[in-house]
């Protein structure tokens, strides 16, 4: 069962610095991403570009996704086709199988959050073993990603150091030194690596003219999770391919400056072909997508890069956390892709958005998240997932803002809201988002009155 977003932000919102910190750090990264941006003149011409590339491959997909795997088979590596989340994990479980598979390294994929792979796998005994330090972190943890880029960055460097210690990879009681922390987990991971049988990497690109897998870390993780171990198994969504190197170029100037304030990432890596004795196997994932295509109102979703700049600069998803959602993802990109999934169970992630369409500026990719949302709260009526409180509220403000002497007299009395303690108005179910919100006063004479009695100067 889903939790309103609203509540779930309530408790969160409690934990005043930890809401505090996340708010700054996102802000930092959003302020990061301006200044990348302000160093490129045609940066908006690149949006553009972007937002071109990818509506003119997901109008023509057919034809690149045959092109793309006629590239990689011709190269030996072997290409399946999963329909959606429980065929593809029975694909990849499949391929381990037949290799006697019980340890896989793993760098970060967000598709395979998506399909529920580590449980499905870890279920059928099969040591899956993230290997970017955030999701490294999160899976000993025991915890989910709480954004899509950057984590675990809502985690301290003290609770890391203690799970640390508890898990034996830290020796030294109480070093939270974040470059003491890293060689542990560095340390930890290398054993991890030289032990594993088999790599999965997700794919930031997918290059339709070469068969290119363009993968985009900035630890080198996917690169040892690919050069350790024989087999490589990666997974993608259809809706990752570009056509050729030209359009790669535009979105590799975009990504990383949008997501973390980077003019590049670290490691930007090509995987073509399976190393020498091993085998390569690209597991390519419907999943809804071919569905989405078709949807005139929000096909644009599959233009998304998953940079991240939505959440960053999202007012509601800085003081809210990641983990307020009911959807994997969150943020605005996160609220669309939930509502695609499954609209009754998402539906009140839709109202975690101030429709200041921040968003909308920032994304790469031009995919207006913020007004795909707004469709999403006009449609909510039809799905029976209207709010009957905010329904009576707006048919109360319809008559209001439709009566020019109704409206007068409401607000000759409105001074009169101001006596009514802010316990009642603020702290009740009625009104979570009043929550940390200082209550408005109301002026003891209105615009209108004073225009027409002469008062403004
Ligand atoms: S919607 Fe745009 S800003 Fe948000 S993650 Fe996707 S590409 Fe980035």
């Amino acid at each position: 069962m889903s939790t309103k977003h609203s509540l779930a932000a309530h408790e969160i919102l409690k934990d005043k610095e930890r809401v505090t910190r996340h708010d700054q750090t996102f802000w930092s990264v959003r302020m990061k991403r301006d200044l990348m941006a302000s160093h490129l003149p045609e940066w908006e011409e690149l949006r553009n570009h972007a937002s071109d590339i990818k509506k003119h491959t997901i109008t023509h997909l057919a034809d690149y996704l045959e092109q793309f795997a006629t590239n990689l088979e011709s190269r030996g590596v072997i290409v399946h086709w999963a329909k959606d989340a429980d065929e593809l994990n029975e694909m990849v479980y499949g391929i381990l199988e037949t290799h006697k598979v019980t340890k896989m390294v793993k760098s970060k994929s967000m598709l395979t959050e998506e399909c529920g792979l580590n449980d499905f796998l870890i279920q059928r005994g099969i040591d899956v073993v993230e290997t970017d330090l955030g999701e490294r972190i999160l899976q000993l943890m025991n915890e989910h990603p709480a954004h899509i880029v950057m984590p675990a960055i809502h985690i301290t460097r003290e609770e890391v150091g203690r799970m640390f210690e508890e898990k034996g990879i830290s020796k030294e009681t109480g070093n939270y030194d974040p470059t003491y922390l890293t060689r542990c987990a560095r340390h930890h991971l290398r054993e991890e690596f030289m032990e594993a049988q088999a790599g999965l990497t997700g794919c930031n690109f997918g290059v339709a003219k070469t068969g290119d897998i363009v993968v985009c870390t900035n630890e080198g993780n996917a690169d040892m999770s690919t050069s350790m171990p024989k087999l490589h198994i990666v997974t993608m969504g259809l809706e990752k391919l570009v056509p050729d190197y030209e359009s790669l170029a535009v979105f590799q100037r975009l990504l990383c400056r949008c997501g973390t304030g980077q003019p590049t990432t670290t490691y930007t890596s090509h995987f073509r072909q399976a190393r020498p004795g091993g085998e390569m196997h690209v597991v390519l994932l419907d999943n809804g997508r071919s569905d989405i295509v078709a949807d005139p109102q929000h096909w644009e979703t599959l233009k998304c890069i998953r940079c991240g700049a939505c959440m960053n600069t999202c007012p509601v998803y800085r003081r809210s956390t990641g983990a307020s959602y009911t959807y994997f993802i969150p943020g605005p990109i996160g609220v669309n892709l939930g509502m695609l999934k499954d609209p009754q169970q998402h539906s009140e992630n839709v109202s975690a958005c101030t429709l200041c369409l921040s968003c909308d500026t920032v994304c790469p990719a031009e995919v207006a998240p913020g007004s795909q949302i707004y469709y999403w709260r006009q449609s909510l009526e039809a799905i029976g997932k209207a709010d009957k409180l905010k329904k009576m509220m707006s048919t109360g403000m319809k008559m209001l803002y439709s009566s020019p002497s109704l409206y007068t007299t409401a607000l000759k009395f409105a001074p009169l809201a101001n006596y009514i303690p802010e316990k009642l108005t603020h702290f009740s179910t009625l009104n979570p988002w009043g929550i940390g919100h200082a209550k408005p006063v109301f002026a003891k004479k209105s615009f209108h009155e004073m225009w027409k009695k002469g008062e403004l100067k």
